[in-house]
């Protein structure tokens, strides 16, 4: 309930450090204040049209819900806010009163329809796949490495064979529900989480490697909260790599070049996964790292967060532009990243400025060029 938060969204400050830090030197932080130019997009102005909502001064309206759902789900309002205010849980808990009003933005519909209907965010049908009953790990391929980045996904498992696992994929996997839950429907979320978790029941003692931060952080964050159930036991693709690499399991080879890293907000603020990713790329023999300004738990979004390319594609881009002038101002002739939605957002902004290459793409052109 909204409500319930009332008293969290009375104890703003309006000090602004949610959206913007540029008066100190430093930066606008909510990428979609940086690029609206207007403080009712930024978490102040959020909280603020909230609490008029909750005092009956306004009525909820679509230039309310335009702006509520106007967010990348970057996180970094929450982890700057001076009041230690949960605003990302007011903004899902905001979003899921609009969808019950009926205001869910009509682009987003198609993505809770393909949801519902195929349990993926592409509304394809999948190839059905066996687990095998000997496999160490289980990838979590999540929607995206499925479809738009399939050849990713090869080149990861293929990296993890090469270190001697036996890595089989889930057999019935659907979304891990993080869309619905950022789009205010947390009945559907938690009947994917259920699904899920019931295929994984049976797999029970399996370690879950997870390519996309958004589908662990959902794993780790929200299904408990979401389901009273079985959790089974869960680690990124970047921490498993330096793992890996770090006990001689995997040798990366050389290549010679530059890279930035770009944290995944999801990877970073929300998992606290910020060493492995630089480790894994300092771990490439001939590789500089060249890091942002902006980096770490200080990063700017992709732009691709929560949906947003789908109902404001013009605002998504921008942002991406954003971070891609920033990684060419570094010189590295490469971004990498390890997050799906982070991959595709800087790659339909790049005009050929920066190479933008999944970290499984690094070491693979490594171990390639040995
Ligand atoms: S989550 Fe990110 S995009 Fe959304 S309001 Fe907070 S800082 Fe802005
Ligand atoms: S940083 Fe926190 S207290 Fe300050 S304006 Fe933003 S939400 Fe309010």
């Amino acid at each position: 309930m909204l409500d319930s938060y009332r008293n969290q969204i009375l104890r703003c400050l309006r000090c602004g450090f949610c959206f913007d830090y540029s008066w100190l030197g430093q930066y606008r932080m909510c990428p979609v204040y940086d690029v609206m130019g207007f403080e009712s997009y930024g978490a102040k102005g959020k909280l603020i049209a909230l609490q008029a909502l909750l005092e009956g001064k306004i009525e909820v309206n679509e230039s309310l819900a335009r702006h509520i759902y106007a967010c990348c789900d970057c996180g970094a309002c929450t982890y700057n806010c001076m009041m230690s205010i949960n605003i990302d849980t007011i903004l899902k808990e905001s979003k899921k009163y609009l969808l019950g009003k009926g205001f869910l933005p009509s682009k987003y519909k198609k993505l809770i329809s393909n949801l519902k209907a195929y349990g993926n965010i592409s509304g394809t049908s999948k190839p059905s796949i066996q687990t095998p009953s000997n496999t160490d790990i289980i990838y979590f391929r999540g929607c995206l490495y499925s479809t738009h980045l399939s050849s990713i996904a090869e080149i990861q498992v293929e990296i993890l064979s090469k270190a001697g696992l036996k890595v089989g994929l889930l057999e019935g996997e659907v979304c891990c529900g993080y869309p619905a839950l950022a789009l205010g429907d947390e009945n559907l979320a938690r009947e994917l989480a259920k699904r899920n978790l019931t295929l994984l029941e049976r797999l029970k003692g399996k370690l879950i490697v997870f390519p996309c931060p958004g589908c662990y952080k959902m794993f780790r964050d929200e299904y408990p909260r979401l389901l009273n159930s079985y959790m089974p036991n869960m680690i990124h693709f970047t921490e498993l790599l330096e793992n890996l690499i770090d006990t001689g399991r995997l040798t990366l080879g050389k290549l010679e070049t530059s890279v930035t890293f770009h944290d995944p907000c999801h990877l970073g603020r929300g998992l606290g996964i910020y060493e492995p990713p630089r480790r894994i790329i300092e771990s490439i023999k001939g590789v500089k790292l060249i890091e942002m300004d902006r980096s770490r738990a200080w990063s700017y979004c992709c732009g691709g967060g929560s949906a947003l390319p789908r109902a404001f594609p013009k605002l998504s881009r921008k942002i991406a532009r954003e971070r891609i002038r920033e990684a060419t101002n570094t010189g590295a002739e490469i971004v990498a990243t390890a997050c799906p939605s982070c991959l595709l957002s800087l790659r339909s902004a790049t005009k050929g400025d920066i190479k933008v290459k999944d970290i499984s793409e690094l070491i693979q052109d490594s171990i390639e060029k040995g």
